[in-house]
């Protein structure tokens, strides 16, 4: 059985992929990882890296390539990704912990500081996070980024969250939430 008949990646799957980054870049700093297996006819991820750190080329089915030596971690290839394949993932926190960034199109939206429960990628839940950051700006097209701190040994398992219900004062991204984009060079 393969990923498309299992419908989410094994480990190996995972790290068999040119767009995934070793253990060791991602405790370096924070850095894309490109969960896109299958060749389908897509490159935005391609055209909105300001940093040409991810190769198509053509055929435009071909599997996106990370070059780790060239990605900044900006995120900006995310919010471009329509299949929200891409996430950042940064080891290098220290204290056992790991920051990851993933699209986020739901509402209500967290904010920093809110705990939520983590989600692995196949929707079970692997344990309890931290809100670091919401990005919620126009500049991404209504797909919010939220960072969100994890165990270390989580890092390349948790791919969403759940947030808690009833939250007041969430950012709106279509009003262009708290507009935060500091990181995004
Ligand atoms: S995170 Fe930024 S630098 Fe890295 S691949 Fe994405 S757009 Fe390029
Ligand atoms: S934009 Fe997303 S779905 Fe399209 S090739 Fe890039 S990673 Fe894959």
């Amino acid at each position: 059985m393969n990923f498309e008949q299992r419908g989410i990646l094994t480990a190996d799957e995972l790290f068999g992929l040119p767009g995934v980054p070793s253990m060791e870049r991602i405790a370096r700093g924070p850095v894309a990882v490109i969960e896109c297996p299958q060749e389908i006819p897509c490159n935005p991820c391609e055209t909105a890296c300001r940093h040409q750190a991810i190769t198509i080329g053509e055929p435009v089915t071909r599997i996106p390539v990370l070059d780790p030596s060239r990605c900044n971690g900006c995120g900006l290839c995310l919010p471009a990704c329509p299949g929200q394949a891409i996430f950042i993932v940064d080891g290098s926190l220290g204290g056992g912990k790991a920051a990851v960034t993933l699209p986020f199109e739901f509402l209500p939206l967290p904010a920093a500081g809110d705990a939520v429960t983590l989600l692995d990628r196949g929707g079970r839940e692997a344990g309890q996070g931290e809100i670091i950051k919401v990005t919620a700006t126009r500049l991404f097209d209504r797909t919010p980024l939220v960072t969100v701190s994890v165990p270390v040994s989580l890092a390349m398992a948790v791919r969403n969250i759940r947030p808690r219900l009833g939250r007041p004062n969430q950012p709106n991204p279509s009003e262009g939430g708290n507009g935060d984009d500091s990181s995004l060079a």
